[in-house]
């Protein structure tokens, strides 16, 4: 072969790299700084925000390292929705610390592959220290078998799908479902989307949930659960899984979980806690007797990326018993010798998900466990729920508001104007108004906020994963809002 200098078209020299990152990490420094005084969003439609990427081929030469990311930096924080604003509380979706952005500009550097431990020696012996550590912080056995995924459904698909290899009557690996076979999974009537997902992806098909209905606090009827396992065992079919909820995901209503593992053990059916929001609030003080039973379950979801506030992805999913997560993901082709470094025993993290190459997820949330340590998360955690619940009582003073609930650190209310005419639906024109002006809210960018149903109303929803949020943030809300509400109200209401 012919000796040829390589063009290396993806390197950069060290002070090249040194260059475009100092001006970017500049600008970002500047952004972090910057954001309360930007929009929550500019609320502009799809087609604004593609004309500004450029409609344009892919280019057939490559462009200069530092033009390129000082013209992305632009563009992204030009036409984005920043979830770290002070007056962001839409969805559960928190503020994320910064030193994580540290942490994955260092992770992607290295550029570990955390599938195999020899890979990875130090990624895959931080992320269990990380998972242990989460283990101390909610009062899991810290001996579990855990793993970092991407988020909230894939810690719940992962500990889901552990339970049906761990429970089904027949080896569910290698002979699939012929059809005829039913494993039944019990949640409550207010559990987030993931389980139709699993349910459907997985095999057990979505007629085999079981939605069990809700208590007026929002949180699953045991005596109901009970019921429904009993009928489904006369029926011939298979009880396996039941899911008990640490925080729904629209009021943060915490399932009777000592109740619902009393069930599980006496019924021998695998009980999971999905803790993706309210996981971490088992550490307060407040919220030790209804979260204590956390540590009774065979698995849990949480998820780093919503109240450890780490940046988007990180979820994490423990399995009490480490064999049944290793029994329902590991596989070992010919070409696979992971498990073993010199002498001592290695761990091989893909056999704990999906996931076969995977990135360094973990040394984002480890830093930041670090950096405010267990008393800084409890204060975090805790003054989020506190603003919630001020917000609350503010608007319970309020003759133009209607509040629903407040639990963990969402608060549910309604925009209710005087005057409303006679002749109409209260509660149909109620929810138009209120459906009307949390869009006009969501794009006009000083405040956000998202909306669930409770019992048929629609209704507003704050939630507080916002450690930039301020006490005079959330007293500013009500006015924005019985502003932008008083104007969707003239247009339906013409005086
Ligand atoms: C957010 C949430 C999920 C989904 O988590 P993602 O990180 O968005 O995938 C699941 N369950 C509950 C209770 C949640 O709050």
């Amino acid at each position: 072969m012919q000796e040829f200098e390589r063009r290396q078209p993806l390197d950069m020299t060290p002070e090249e790299f040194r260059k475009v990152g100092h001006r970017l990490v500049d600008r970002i420094a500047h952004f972090l700084g910057d954001i309360r005084s930007l929009p929550v969003t500019k609320g502009e439609p799809p087609s604004v925000v593609r004309q500004a990427i450029g409609d344009r081929p892919l280019p057939s030469t490559g462009e200069p390292a530092d033009v390129l990311v000082e013209h992305a930096a632009e563009l992204i924080i030009e036409h984005s929705l920043f979830n770290g604003h002070p007056r962001f509380w839409g969805y559960i979706t928190s503020s994320a610390a910064p030193i994580g952005a540290l942490a994955d500009l260092l992770a992607a550097s290295v550029n570990s592959n955390a599938g195999a431990w020899s890979l990875s020696p130090a990624a895959t012996e931080i992320e269990l220290q990380t998972i242990r550590w989460i283990c101390e912080l909610i009062g899991y056995p810290v001996d579990s078998g855990g793993v970092m995924v991407s988020g909230g459904n894939m810690a719940n698909f992962v500990c889901f799908l552990a339970a049906r290899k761990a429970k089904a009557p027949f080896d569910v690996q290698k002979t699939g479902f012929s059809g005829t076979e039913r494993m039944i999974c019990y949640v409550s009537a207010e559990t987030h989307t993931w389980v139709e997902k699993a349910a459907d992806e997985f095999g057990i098909g979505t007629n085999q949930v079981r939605w069990v209905p809700v208590d007026d606090k929002l949180r699953m009827r045991v005596d109901l659960l009970r019921q429904a396992i009993a009928d489904d065992r006369a029926a011939g079919d298979f009880p396996f899984l039941v899911v008990g909820t640490a925080g729904t995901v629209g009021t943060g209503a915490i399932d009777p979980l000592d109740d619902i593992a009393d069930v599980c053990e006496s019924e021998d059916v695998w009980f999971h806690v999905d803790g993706a929001y309210g996981g971490f609030a088992a550490t307060l003080p407040d919220f030790r007797i209804d979260l204590q039973a956390i540590s009774r379950a065979d698995s849990i979801a949480v998820d780093p990326h919503k109240w450890l506030y780490s940046p988007i992805e990180a979820g994490c999913a423990v399995v009490r018993n480490l064999e049944h997560m290793r029994s329902a993901f590991s596989y070992h082709p010919p070409y696979y010798r992971f498990d073993q470094v010199g002498e001592e025993p290695a761990v091989v993290m893909a056999d704990r998900s999906p996931q076969n190459s995977r990135g360094f997820r973990a040394l984002k949330v480890w830093l930041g466990l670090q950096q405010a340590g267990r008393e800084g998360i409890v204060r975090s955690i805790a003054e989020d729920i506190e603003l919630a619940r001020h917000l609350y009582t503010i608007l319970q003073d309020r003759d133009d508001f209607e509040v629903f609930t407040t639990g963990l650190s969402i608060t549910t209310f309604r925009y209710v104007p005087a005057g409303i005419p006679g002749d109409v639906d209260r509660d149909a024109y109620l929810n138009e108004i209120n459906e009307t002006l949390v869009t006009e809210l969501q794009e006009g960018g000083e405040a956000y906020v998202s909306h669930t149903r409770i019992r048929g109303h629609y209704v507003l929803r704050a939630c507080v994963v916002n450690f930039r949020t301020e006490v005079a943030d959330i007293e500013a809300l009500p006015d924005i809002i019985s502003r932008i509400g008083l104007s969707v109200h003239e247009r339906l209401t013409p005086a």
